[in-house]
């Protein structure tokens, strides 16, 4: 059974039009219905958002999808094709299709999947579809890794040193990392995942470094170009939320410390992070609104820095919503989803800089359907699920009693989230939460957040990106 329908405030409703169409720049153009190009936790999260705001959800989904509850959710469902994602939820004609049939006017992509795809975007343009985030134009700038940080460099965003470009050969990366020195980490220009990457310790290294990264970019990528930076030994990965309206006005959301970080995947999140202070947020927040101010940037976006010795380096632009969004929509009260379908939709930004006021501390954890001490997926059926609660508690998940977990798509089943006054009492809080939580049936990381939120070093807020793998090594080899 569907939950009702929702009907939109007749003064929305009024002017919005019948049939979808390009938009003309300046004018408002209310959503009657969204469809949303994703699965699990994040489809549920944006069909919540329409359901509050009065829009109607569409929701796709594959074969494997069909008993899921984003589908049970939302207003509307289509299917759009088999399990494999790149026939489903990766299938831009099935996408496009369902929307003409549905009739729904904008399509919200979640994160992962076509959600930082420009082709998919400028397809939407065509279709005279709107895409709730930024243009293909923004997409495909942010998407190459050397373009964008060629383009922060010059808005004056701080970066990391390495090559000004790709480095086509053995030769001329020896040249480069001498340059710099060592250790130095080659990266994917079309890196995405973690994957891609590999460190040389020394010239000895660079060769097989600099061989290994390629072949791993063709294969992920299908494009074998890299890059070379100087390896940061014990940063931590900061990341600035940022939101512009695309007429030239951006405000800037504070940091998050997503330092916790198991092969470059980010396992545990928190805001504000543990070592920033608020004359370090207010500077490094104003480069970072200025910046997307003057590409004319609209809807959210993350600008992402290793943080080391008081000094930010800008790695990359994602060009979505992230995973860990919650936690920053704890501490300042906003509702992210909202603001991005707002502006979609030609509305300014609902709040100006000195309207967000941040308030207390909230941490995220990433639960995965995972068996440890290896992560290995571990698809199955939940046989009983309880969900936390209480002041300060948020379970983002799609998870229910009996569902089972196809072993298609990522192991994500469920973010938590808690938010407290300061950070011990959000430590405390998501400890409390912890020990509520029911995933019976799959192995989760659950037990590993137990562990995790014992730890001093983790009390302390004294972490880099390194720590969760030594931590890992010291305990299971
Ligand atoms: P991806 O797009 O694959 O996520 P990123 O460029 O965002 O790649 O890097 C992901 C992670 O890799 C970072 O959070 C950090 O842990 C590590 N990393 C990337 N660049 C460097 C660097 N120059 N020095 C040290 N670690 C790095």
């Amino acid at each position: 059974m569907r939950p009702r329908p929702v009907t939109r405030k007749p003064a929305a409703a009024a002017t919005s039009p019948k049939t979808p169409g390009p938009k003309t720049p300046g004018a408002i153009t209310p959503f009657d219905k969204i469809l949303i190009a994703n699965r699990g936790e994040i489809a549920l999260r944006v069909i919540r958002a329409c359901r509050e705001m009065g829009i109607q959800s569409v929701a796709v989904h594959s074969t494997a999808d069909a008993d899921a509850m984003h589908v049970r959710m939302a207003d509307e469902s289509v299917c759009i094709g088999p399990n494999p994602s790149a026939q489903s939820y990766l299938s831009v004609p099935a996408i496009i299709s369902a929307c003409e049939i549905t009739g729904a006017q904008a399509i919200h992509p979640g994160y992962g999947f076509l959600s930082e795809n420009a082709a998919f975007v400028q397809a939407l343009e065509d279709h005279g579809i709107a895409f709730i985030g930024p243009t293909a134009e923004h997409i495909r700038i942010m998407g190459d890794k050397i373009t964008a940080k060629d383009t922060m460099r010059k808005l004056g965003v701080p970066c990391v040193p390495g090559s000004d470009g790709g480095v086509p050969d053995v030769a001329t990366a020896k040249t480069v990392a001498a340059g710099i020195g060592y250790p130095v980490i080659i990266k994917a220009t079309a890196g995405g995942g973690g994957r891609g990457m590999k460190v040389a310790e020394d010239e000895a290294g660079l060769e097989s470094a600099f061989r290994t990264a390629r072949a791993e970019a063709k294969a992920a990528f299908g494009n074998d170009e890299v890059y070379i930076e100087k390896y940061l030994t014990r940063p931590r990965h900061i990341e600035i939320q940022v939101f512009g309206d695309g007429k030239g006005s951006a405000v800037h959301l504070g940091e998050r410390d997503c330092s916790l970080q198991r092969r470059h995947q980010k396992v545990l999140e928190e805001a504000p992070g543990p070592v920033i202070d608020a004359g370090t947020r207010a500077r490094i927040g104003a480069v970072c609104a200025d910046a997307v101010a003057r590409i004319n940037y609209i809807g959210a976006g993350t600008i992402e820095f290793l943080y080391e010795d008081g000094e930010f380096y800008f790695i990359e632009m994602n060009t979505r919503l992230q995973v860990e969004h919650p936690v920053t929509e704890a501490i300042f009260g906003v509702d992210l989803v909202r603001e991005q379908i707002r502006v979609a939709e030609g509305y300014p930004l609902s709040f100006a800089q000195g309207d967000l006021v941040l308030n207390g501390h909230a941490i995220e954890v990433r639960i995965n359907a995972e068996k440890l001490p290896a992560f290995a997926p571990c698809p199955g059926r939940i046989t009983q699920y309880h969900a936390p609660g209480g002041l300060g508690v948020r379970m983002d998940s799609a998870l229910y009693d009996g569902y089972r977990i196809p072993p298609y798509y990522d192991s994500l089943i469920g973010k938590l989230i808690v938010h407290g006054r300061d950070r011990p009492e959000a430590l405390a809080r998501m400890r409390r939460a912890l020990s509520e939580l029911i995933v019976d049936g799959v192995d989760t990381t659950i037990p590993l957040f137990h562990a995790l939120l014992d730890d001093p070093d983790i009390l302390a807020g004294n972490y880099s990106i390194h720590w969760l793998e030594k931590w890992l090594a010291a305990r299971f080899g």
